[in-house]
């Protein structure tokens, strides 16, 4: 691990100046100033000298002003320092989010998610094999230019939807799956303020740029998250290759809302199988106002990967996700709420 300087920032400004003062003509994740919230994807990437940092600045003194969990009229305000383990075990959320509090608990292990924070958990970076290993010289998301080993390579993790020749990095999280389905906001902090803007504007499909992955400015940081609404009538399901401590192979988000058997309004995002946190919006048009059945399901799940471009080790990834869309669907729609 290469050395680097440890700063503690004791407030949102100084963090704000800290990072700053760090290279601005590149990517934020290429920026010599890095944020540490809990240290669990950024360590790691350090210790593969795949992030090379001269100076990390700890943004842990910034709670727990920036790790509130509210409920609050209708809506949900997630501060960017809640731990993934308070989120997932708070009640309200659990009563009022399913979808939320299940996205975080089925994500990565209890000791991770005990350190682990929301902020840091939706930029976290793709777990591509080729990304995280610098012996292969080509991929295009660590070094600009140089080719993508995944697109001829063993492909079988990478994505269907979303992708480009540049790049077929799966967006790894879960969390961010609940956020895009819920129609959240982002709270940004920089150097003119504070901003908020649509969760689903945050991630950049790859195109011919798979190096910049968000729309964050340097020297930007994520304060919080906002939910509109309550959805109580809401699913995360997980497929993976075991049970527990595992990445999504396909994913879904689900949250509906359903009177007198018909469909009112539908919610479904994708995790596992894009580049980045996918809405399903063809799957929501032909949901609503239908009459909820296996069939309106079956049908839905099928629009959801109607774009899918499978490659020559994940095609599985195309039928496996129809099957969890439409049984996270049925699972919804059974709800008790
Ligand atoms: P950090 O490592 O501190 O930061 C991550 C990145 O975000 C860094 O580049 C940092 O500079 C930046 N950053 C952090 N906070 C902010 C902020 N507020 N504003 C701007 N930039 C910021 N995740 C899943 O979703 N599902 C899984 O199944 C899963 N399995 C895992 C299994 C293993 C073995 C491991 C190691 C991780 C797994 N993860 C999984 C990923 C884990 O959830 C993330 O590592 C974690 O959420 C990152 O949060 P953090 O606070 O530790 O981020
Ligand atoms: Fe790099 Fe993306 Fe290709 Fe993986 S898929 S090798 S991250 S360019």
């Amino acid at each position: 691990m290469r050395a680097f300087a440890y700063q503690r920032a004791a407030d949102a400004s100084a963090a704000v100046q800290a990072l700053a003062a760090g290279d601005g003509n590149v990517p934020p994740t290429d920026a010599a100033v890095q944020v540490l919230a809990g240290g669990t994807t950024l360590i790691d990437l350090m210790k593969l000298d795949v992030m090379r940092p001269g100076t990390i600045v700890d943004i842990n003194p910034l709670a727990p002003r920036w790790s509130q969990i509210n409920v609050a009229d209708g809506h949900l305000q997630l501060g960017a320092l809640a731990r993934m383990c308070d989120v997932a075990a708070d009640p309200e959320v659990q009563h009022s989010y399913p979808l939320v509090a299940d996205s975080l608990k089925l994500a990565a292990s209890a000791q991770l998610r005990n350190m682990a924070t929301l902020g840091g958990n939706v930029l976290q970076r793709t777990r591509c094999s080729y990304f995280r290993d610098v012996s292969y010289a080509n991929c295009n998301k660590r070094k600009a230019g140089s080719g993508c080993a995944a697109i001829d390579g063993v492909n079988r993790a990478h994505a269907v939807l979303g992708t480009s020749e540049q790049c077929i990095a799966t967006y790894p999280g879960d969390f961010a799956q609940a956020l895009i389905a819920l129609d959240a906001a982002v709270e940004i902090t920089g150097k003119s303020g504070v901003r908020s803007l649509p969760f689903d504007q945050l991630h950049k499909q790859p195109g011919n740029s798979p190096q910049i992955e968000t729309i964050l400015a340097p020297g930007e940081l994520i304060s919080a998250f906002r939910i509109p609404g309550q959805w109580p009538r809401s699913v995360y399901l997980k497929a993976r290759d075991r049970q527990s401590y595992e990445f999504a192979l396909a994913s879904a988000a689900v949250a509906l809302d359903v009177q007198d058997g018909i469909v009112r309004d539908a919610r479904v995002a994708l995790g596992g199988v894009a580049t980045v946190p996918w809405r399903a919006r063809e799957a929501e048009a032909l949901l609503k106002g239908q009459k909820f059945d296996e069939n309106l399901a079956s049908r839905a799940a099928e629009a959801a990967f109607a774009g899918g471009k499978p490659r020559r080790h994940n095609a599985f990834k195309i039928a496996l996700g129809q099957r969890v869309v439409a049984r996270a669907l049925h699972q919804a729609a059974a709800m008790e709420v």
